[in-house]
C-alpha cells in the first residue's frame, strides 16, 4: 500500500484516490468528480456497503474513505 501522503481524497465523496489522479485530473472513480483535497485525515476502508460504519458515512461502494476532508 502506498504512503498517506500519497493519497488525495475527493470532496464530493470522501474517496481516497493516489495522488496523481489530481495531478492529471482524472475523475473520482467512486462518484466522477474531479475535486480533490490534499487536507485530509483518518482512513477506513469500506468493504462492506451494508455494514454500520457504511451506512453511517453513506457510503455506496466498497472503497478506501477518508473520515474527514477539508
Ligand atoms: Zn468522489
Amino acid at each position: 500500500m502506498a504512503k498517506l501522503k500519497e493519497f488525495v481524497a475527493c470532496r464530493n465523496c470522501r474517496a481516497l484516490v493516489i495522488s496523481s489522479y489530481k495531478e492529471k485530473g482524472e475523475p473520482c472513480p467512486v462518484c466522477g468528480k474531479v475535486d480533490y483535497s490534499e487536507e485530509w485525515e483518518g482512513m477506513v476502508v469500506i468493504l462492506d456497503t451494508k455494514s454500520y460504519v457504511a451506512q453511517l458515512m453513506g457510503v455506496q461502494k466498497p472503497w478506501r474513505y477518508a473520515v474527514k476532508v477539508k
